[in-house]
């Protein structure tokens, strides 16, 4: 069918700009040797996974269920880290990973055998205390009391045997330069224990697939890793794989004043599109304006009883009328993992757009789904 004839809401993945992210990415792989995995957090829909496996090496996971995913449905290289396993998933976990990243010397002394029997990979996350984005210390894992990654003062060298590799993650939708600034603090407070390493894995945050990325410069990077220190280098992004790759169709179902107009959308910033009101940002909308650049300026809210739960201001050509059909862009990423059914709302169904640019929903969702988490 058309993007037109979807129900709606509908998130929609495009199927050749995903294709398109892949080729980049691959193309860095192809250059330098490095290995690139899926970071399942921002993109987890497994009915693409034989295609972003077509092009990666694998998927990462945060904990048991994504790494189960990653598992059955793409079957390749797969890693995990969490801030702390549990005693009741470790095992699973070790026989479905081949990288298992801990967060913490004690975690790592707990379960360092049982990965070493079972012929797996161990990694230690470590954090640099390099903090190269500005104002957004709840995505910054560098910020002051941050959980994530063994500092240098705390660093335990007597205990990395059996350590074959460090991971870093400090890096959200940035640019190589901040990498590149990264890595000189992780060869500053690391350096010295970089040569007994077999690999290091970069983390995510890397936007590799925007437009004004520096590529040359990334692989620059990855290669200093590779000709110093003789290490595999691996990269797990999320947004990149999938960035500008879906777009969320909705409908207006009415229109209300309040001092300004105002449009009420068969969707909601808060249940399907949360990263609107947690980052915040305000997404794209195709055929739209910045407010007062076009003609008739909308707020444009959702279903939901919350207040706030305004997706933003955009302007028209036309005014915005019931039935009217918008369509949202950037919305593969951290959109269907994340969404809820507060409020009883109703999850967007699914579909892929096909190089043809048929549309086939692969999956809705109904009043039970709402239902089954609740008791
Ligand atoms: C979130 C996360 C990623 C992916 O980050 P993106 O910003 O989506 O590229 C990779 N690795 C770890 C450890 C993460 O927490």
């Amino acid at each position: 069918m058309k993007i037109e004839q979807l129900p709606t809401p509908c998130y929609v993945i495009d199927e050749k700009k995903l294709e398109n992210n892949l080729k980049i990415l691959n193309g860095v792989m192809k250059r330098t040797g490095c290995k690139i995995v899926l970071a399942q957090k921002a993109f987890s829909m497994y009915t693409l996974y034989p295609l972003i496996g077509k092009y990666l090496s694998g998927t990462t996971a945060s904990g048991l269920y994504e790494a189960r995913l990653g598992y059955e449905e793409m079957g390749k290289e797969n890693h995990v880290f969490s801030a702390a396993y549990r005693d009741d998933e470790i095992d699973e976990i070790i026989s479905i990973c081949d990288h298992i990243i801990f967060n913490s010397f004690s975690q790592l002394e707990k379960f360092k055998d049982k990965v070493l029997k079972a012929g797996k990979k161990i990694g230690l996350r470590i954090n640099p205390e390099c903090s190269t984005q500005v104002g957004h210390a709840i995505y910054d894992p560098c910020s002051p009391g941050s959980r994530f990654g063994v500092t240098k003062e705390h660093f335990r060298p007597e205990l990395l045997d059996g350590v074959s590799g460090l991971h870093f993650h400090t890096l959200c939708q940035q640019n190589a330069d901040d990498l590149e600034t990264t890595l000189n603090a992780v060869e500053q407070k690391f350096g010295e224990w970089l040569p007994q390493m077999e690999w290091i894995n970069f983390g995510g945050g890397h936007h590799i697939t925007r437009e004004d990325y520096d590529i040359p410069l990334l692989e620059k990077c990855i290669q200093r890793m590779q000709d110093q220190y003789g290490l595999e280098v691996y990269l797990e992004p999320g947004e990149a794989v999938a960035l500008n790759a879906g777009y969320l169709v909705t409908t207006v179902l009415d229109t209300v004043k309040n001092g300004m107009d105002i449009a009420i959308l068969d969707t909601s910033a808060s249940c399907h599109m949360p990263d609107v009101l947690e980052m915040p940002y305000r997404p794209p909308l195709f055929g739209s304006g910045e407010p007062g650049e076009k003609p008739y300026t909308y707020r444009l809210g959702g279903q939901t009883c919350l207040t706030g739960d305004t997706i933003g201001d955009y302007s028209f050509d036309r005014p915005l009328k019931e039935g009217d059909r918008l369509v949202f862009g950037d919305m593969a990423i951290y959109t269907m993992v994340k969404n809820t059914t507060f409020n009883g709302m109703p999850l967007p169904a699914i579909a892929i757009r096909d190089r043809n640019g048929d549309c086939k929903v692969v999956r809705e969702f109904g009043y039970e789904d709402f239902k089954m988490r609740l008791a």
